[in-house]
């Protein structure tokens, strides 16, 4: 526990996102972008975790996300738990909601659905949560969420 703190105070401001599965660690950064920001970031995998097994986690400096960016991990990292530092000091602890309809982040496994074929952001409705399961609100089609590609 104490070793954990420790890494937690190392970031001065930013996030921490934690309890993210260790094979999702890698879709985690792609929804959140983060390929694709200067900030510092730092990441650890396969870290022993009581609940999950192993863990990821990412730690991302000066950066804050809004509910609705973190939501989007909620579809493959329904346990993650995030982490807002100030000066060294967690301020906030947010987790993340799964919604009911979830836009633009997956593809549809469809090959004839029409979001794969003209520029329509995809959109599902989440049908059942336990395990996730979505329906392409464009084909109708039923997938599990391990069925679909991030997009
Ligand atoms: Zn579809």
């Amino acid at each position: 526990m104490k070793e954990k703190e420790l890494k937690v105070v190392a970031l001065k401001n930013g996030t921490v996102i934690d309890h993210i599965p260790s094979d999702k660690l890698f879709k985690v950064v792609s929804i959140l972008k983060l390929d694709e920001v200067k900030n510092q970031l730092t990441f650890g995998n396969n870290l022993e975790s009581r609940k999950l097994g192993t863990k990821g986690i990412v730690k991302v400096s000066d950066l804050f996300f809004t509910q609705s960016v973190i939501d989007k991990i909620a579809l493959i990292a329904p346990c993650a738990k995030l982490n807002i530092i100030k000066n060294y000091v967690v301020v906030e602890k947010k987790s993340v909601h799964l919604s009911e309809e979830i836009t633009d982040i997956v593809c549809c496994a469809n090959p004839k659905c029409i979001t794969n074929n003209q520029p329509v952001p995809t959109k599902f409705q989440v049908i059942n949560k336990e395990p996730v399961t979505l329906r392409c609100c464009y084909c109708e089609k039923v997938f599990r969420e391990d069925e679909l590609k991030i997009k």
